[in-house]
């Protein structure tokens, strides 16, 4: 039997509605205009296409975008003087730094010199310890789609048995204390994890951020689990250029109950819920009454 397909590009238009209705009533009744600032330092050819994408988005929802784009040599001091402008600037609401930095800017540093009220990623420290402390917080973007796209799938996680492969502090870690505070059994693996296979094997929800192309086979999934998968690899195939997740796709749409594919799933919700925050960050600033 075959998987049902998580439409995440579906999913995200229908975020996307949800945020441009909000905008439009913020600015019918309150005349506020939400604004998002993006800050790239660098000409990373990825983050560039990251930034354009998340510009135009903001955009089409009614939204200020703000984009700031710094030299690679960019002296750190530079960057912070910008981050505080932001940070007094009552037009912005939101703030992301693009990741990586280059390697000579500290960028714990960077980031925790974002205000944590606008900081839309959700990566401060601030937000990180509030997140796990279970109170209200700026939820990271990409943990933050997948726990969307699991609750529309199964309505209740709790009690479920979740395995989430990868401990970064950007989707591994985040994600598992969503799924904590969803009642969910979790498991963090990583790459010193001792029989990973058998791991996945009990994991009602597998979600896979890792990073290595396909490593995750069919035959690692629980017949009928849950597959979220937020890898996105370059890879060369059949002398054609391809994206592929974390998952082999192929052979685990064969034993999942359901799967987000690569691309078209979990990649153009973490858009959607970054314009979601932004939107939350506004409402929160203006002591309005937030999106649910
Ligand atoms: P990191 O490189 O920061 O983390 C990767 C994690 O995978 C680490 O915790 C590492 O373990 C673990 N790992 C590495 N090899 C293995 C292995 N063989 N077995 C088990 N675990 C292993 O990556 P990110 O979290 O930043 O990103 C993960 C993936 O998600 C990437 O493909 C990235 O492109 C994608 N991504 C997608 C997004 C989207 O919007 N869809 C957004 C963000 C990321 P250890 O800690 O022990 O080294």
């Amino acid at each position: 039997m075959s998987a049902d397909i998580i439409d995440g590009k579906a999913f995200a238009a229908k975020v996307r509605e949800k945020v441009a209705g909000h905008v439009a009533r913020l600015k019918e009744e309150h005349g506020i205009v939400p604004g998002l600032a993006v800050v790239l330092v660098g000409e990373d050819p990825a983050s560039q296409v990251y930034v354009r994408s998340k510009g135009k988005q903001t955009v089409e929802v009614g939204m200020n975008s703000y984009e700031h784009k710094l030299d690679a040599d960019t002296a750190e001091a530079d960057l912070l003087a910008l981050i505080d402008t932001l940070n007094n600037d009552p037009a912005v609401h939101g703030i992301l730094v693009q990741l990586p930095l280059p390697k000579h800017l500290d960028e714990d540093l960077v980031i925790n010199s974002i205000n944590p009220a606008k900081d839309v990623d959700g990566f401060h420290i601030s937000n990180v310890g509030l997140l796990g402390t279970g109170q209200k917080s700026m939820v990271p973007c990409t943990p933050l789609g997948c726990l969307m796209m699991l609750r529309e799938h199964h309505g209740s996680l709790s009690g479920l048995d979740a395995v989430v492969i990868g401990r970064s502090n950007i989707v591994g870690k985040p994600m598992a204390q969503l799924l904590l505070g969803d009642s969910c059994t979790v498991t963090i693996a990583h790459s010193r994890t001792k029989d990973l296979p058998e791991v996945v094997r009990r994991a009602d929800i597998v979600v896979a951020a890792v990073g290595r192309p396909e490593m995750v086979p069919g035959d690692w999934i629980k017949e009928g689990a849950t597959v979220i998968d937020v890898g996105i690899n370059r890879i060369e195939r059949d002398g054609k250029n391809k994206l592929v997740g974390d998952v082999d796709f192929a052979s685990a749409v064969e034993r999942a109950g359901a799967i987000t594919p690569v691309p078209g799933g979990v990649g153009p919700m973490t858009i959607a819920c970054l314009l979601a925050n932004t939107v939350t960050a506004c409402c929160r600033a203006n002591g309005l009454a937030e999106p649910e």
